[in-house]
């Protein structure tokens, strides 16, 4: 499954009443409504191979307990940034313009580097409190402002909305949060060396991605690269990143060729989802027969409607790999949007069963239960849906779905509840207040439901997010919906 979970800039109205029935169609509605917002991708395969990377190169820097988490940003563009010293921000594009584990590690690492040294310590406060996608807003609309100044397009769209963003209050936060010093470059880039020596890998892939960005005439050309804005490359800070990358006893070590065709499978699966089809196709010939190009057709052949050809190839790959969860998961996901719930159920479970309960699998099965409309997997619904979002909070699709399953049984409390669960992970505390007060009318007061919602009515806006239009319109009281699921289509 990869999602698209986006924060509107243009909000998507629900005209039915702010009923959970009303919400269980929402997905649809927001599906119907081309949004341009600022998205964030989820997928548990991704996501694993992310904490692959990251896991021995956060221990090596002594960083193991801080639950460090990485967020996937759906950008085609190189980028990759700390924000608060708990999260990793990394473009789709840096996974996919990186050949190897290894470049892509040597980034991470640099980036974790910035973390050890505490170079955003006077931010950390206050960015800790901020949910991840407020962060990703208030730096997209940053970004958008460096770009600007940068090129040509002075006068664009994004320039403004960039400019917008940077009237509010957040401007100084956001001009520190994205402009590292020179010596902070330099000591990252050998802390991030330092890393990936202790854990047995080479520098060589840092250094490459690094390189690139001084050597390549696409990022000069472009310059506007939010990765080249926010870490100077000056060729002798590369040099210099060399002549320490050489001295380590890795530097010509390869990947792991098992990790390496995860990473290739990681690059098939988003190229698939997030580019256009030629570009898919042109990526990956229809006459090579290697896994993750016949991974990249199943995908492109089921985006675009061939559901029938697309379980074919699907099932080809489970030939192949028997045990990899994704390829369930992806044959489930295809049939829920096919308009087979009901066939889903199976490869879901199996899916559920070969990834360990991965929560965002689960809440794919969920879906599947609910959409399937049996009553008997109603109470089965409900009961998968709070173990994943037990574990995985701060994904609003879990909250959407297990609205939909009490709604289904007609427990109106718990359906406006998870509703209003689900916005406020969307940052939409109106909306959530608005739900959560009726939630609080039809629980018994001080049940833990009532709390819950209670909670959620008394929660004050976090840091930065009032008087944000993005997202909340204090005028508009009616529910809506920010959420997308399902095949993130090509973007034009
Ligand atoms: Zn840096």
């Amino acid at each position: 499954m990869l999602l698209r979970i986006a924060v509107p800039r243009k909000t998507t109205k629900l005209t039915a009443l702010a009923t959970a029935v009303a919400l269980a169609i929402a997905p649809m509605a927001a599906r119907a409504e081309e949004e341009k917002g600022l998205p964030i991708l989820r997928d548990t395969e991704t996501e694993q191979l992310l904490r692959d990377y990251t896991r021995p190169i956060l221990r090596a820097a002594g960083l193991e307990k801080q639950n460090i988490q990485v967020t996937i940003i759906n950008q085609a563009v190189f980028n990759a940034f700390v924000a608060d010293g708990r999260r990793i921000f990394v473009n789709h594009g840096a996974l996919l313009q990186s050949e190897t584990p290894n470049q892509i590690i040597g980034v991470l690492a640099h980036e974790t580097g910035h973390l050890a040294g505490g170079h955003l310590a006077r931010l950390r406060e206050q960015l800790a409190q901020a949910q991840t996608q407020m962060i990703i807003a208030m730096i997209l609309g940053v970004g958008a402002i460096a770009a600007g100044a940068k090129s040509n397009y002075g006068n664009n769209g994004l320039t403004n909305a960039g400019a917008a963003a940077l009237a509010g209050p957040q401007n100084m936060i956001m001009r520190s949060l994205l402009s590292y010093q020179r010596q902070q470059e330099e000591s990252a880039d050998r802390a991030g060396v330092k890393f990936l020596t202790a854990t047995g890998q080479s520098a060589k892939g840092m250094y490459e991605t690094f390189k690139r960005f001084t050597n390549d005439s696409l990022f000069a050309a472009h310059g506007a690269d939010p990765y080249y804005q926010s870490h100077p490359m000056p060729a002798e800070r590369v040099a210099a990143l060399e002549e320490i990358a050489r001295t380590s006893p890795y530097w010509d070590k390869k990947d792991d060729p098992a990790l390496q065709l995860r990473h290739d499978m990681m690059r098939a699966k988003i190229s698939a989802f997030m580019e256009r089809q030629d570009t898919v196709y042109r990526r990956y010939p229809l006459s090579s027969e290697t896994l993750p190009a016949r991974y990249a057709h199943a995908i492109a052949t089921y985006l675009h409607g061939d559901l029938r050809n697309a379980l074919a190839q699907i099932d080809g790959l489970i030939q192949v790999q028997p045990n990899n969860p994704y390829f369930y998961e992806l044959r489930g996901q295809a049939l829920i949007e096919g308009g087979r719930p009901a066939e889903a159920v199976a490869p879901l479970r199996k899916a559920v069963q070969l990834s360990n309960g991965a929560p965002l699998i689960e809440m794919l099965l969920g879906q599947a239960l609910v959409a399937a409309d049996n009553k008997a997997y109603a109470e089965e619904a409900i009961s998968i849906l709070r173990n994943a979002v037990s574990r995985e909070p701060e994904a609003p699709i879990g909250y959407m779905q297990l609205a939909m399953a009490y709604g289904r049984k007609g427990d109106l409390a718990e359906a406006d509840l998870a509703s209003a669960q689900a916005a406020f992970l969307r940052g939409d505390n109106k909306t959530a207040r608005d739900l959560a007060s009726r939630a609080k009318t039809r629980f018994a007061v001080g049940t833990p439901g009532w709390v819950k919602a209670d909670d959620i009515v008394a929660a004050k806006p976090l840091p930065g997010q009032k008087n944000n239009s993005k997202f909340a319109d204090p005028n508009d009281s009616e529910p809506k919906t920010f959420l997308r699921t399902g095949p993130a289509r090509n973007s034009p």
